[in-house]
């Protein structure tokens, strides 16, 4: 049987390339996004020409109904989730910490941080031995923002993703008793669409000289981390947040 993992903002970027390397992998994946059907539907595409099943479910991360929505249609579609991709995440046009708006704050925590935590939470519920469950593996979508803060740029962001560090250490030793493995990545600058979005196309090409590998990442380069996290190869790893960001940050 094959294994079925849901993945947040499964539709671009970095969800995507780890949802496509997953179906060729073997797993029947659950593709969820916000807005961007097209997409979404490309990618189920691509995961069901590797011979898995694969559907795309819209739900705004940010919306707790919603997640419980998610999580639900999951069961009804493809089955009870063995692994969990949080990986669904935003980030605002850059601003100084004393001009970020309240409204982008709690935008900003209610999707990458209330939505990664409830995600978990629904996911556990379903995997934990202690509540019948048969395990499970959950990989959580940090950032290297986590680590170096987001100063002059993203410090909502910054602390968005220190919080699910945190989570990602306190749920790998709550649940590793109930068969749960929990692992996070902290990405560096990957080539996504995520910094267009927040308003610098080239960032990554401006800060690319700061990494030491030379280079700003690919999407791929963080879904073999994903998927390798996701397997038994990782078998003995709970708790770690890897940083994917070729040195930047060390
Ligand atoms: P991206 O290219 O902008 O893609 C974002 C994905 O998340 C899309 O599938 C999008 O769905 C989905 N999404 C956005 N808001 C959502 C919401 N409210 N509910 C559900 N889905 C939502 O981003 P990315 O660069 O791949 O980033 C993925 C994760 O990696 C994020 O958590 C991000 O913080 C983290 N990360 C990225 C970088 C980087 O340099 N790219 C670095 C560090 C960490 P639609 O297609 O429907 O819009």
């Amino acid at each position: 049987m094959a294994k079925i993992l849901l993945i947040t903002g499964g539709s671009r970027g970095i969800g995507a390339a780890a949802a496509k390397l997953a179906g060729q992998r073997g797993y029947d994946v659950a593709v969820n996004y916000a807005g961007n059907r097209e997409a979404a539907d490309a990618v189920v595409a691509d995961i069901r020409k590797a011979g898995q099943r694969a559907v795309a479910i819209q739900a705004d991360m940010g919306d707790p109904a919603a997640i419980k929505g998610l999580f639900a249609a999951v069961d009804r579609e493809l089955g009870t989730l063995d692994a969990f991709l949080n990986n669904a995440g935003i980030l605002w046009p850059h601003a100084r910490f004393v001009d970020i708006t309240l409204e982008h704050l709690q935008r900003m925590l209610a999707v990458n941080l209330t939505g990664a935590f409830i995600g978990n939470q629904e996911a556990a519920r379903r995997m934990s031995t202690r509540l019948g469950g048969k395990g499970g593996v959950i990989v959580n979508m940090s950032s290297m923002a986590a680590k170096l803060g987001g100063a002059f740029e993203c410090l909502d962001y910054g602390v968005s993703k220190g919080g699910v560090d945190t989570m990602t250490v306190g749920l790998a030793k709550e649940l590793a008793s109930e068969g749960i493995r929990v692992n996070g990545l902290r990405p560096g600058l990957i080539l996504t669409e995520i910094h267009a979005s927040a308003g610098e196309p080239g960032r990554v090409a401006r800060l690319q000289a700061s990494v030491p590998l030379g280079r700003g990442g690919t999407a791929e380069d963080v879904a073999e981390a994903v998927l390798w996290l996701l397997s038994d190869a990782a078998a003995y790893i709970t708790g770690v947040t890897i940083d994917v960001a070729g040195g930047r940050g060390i």
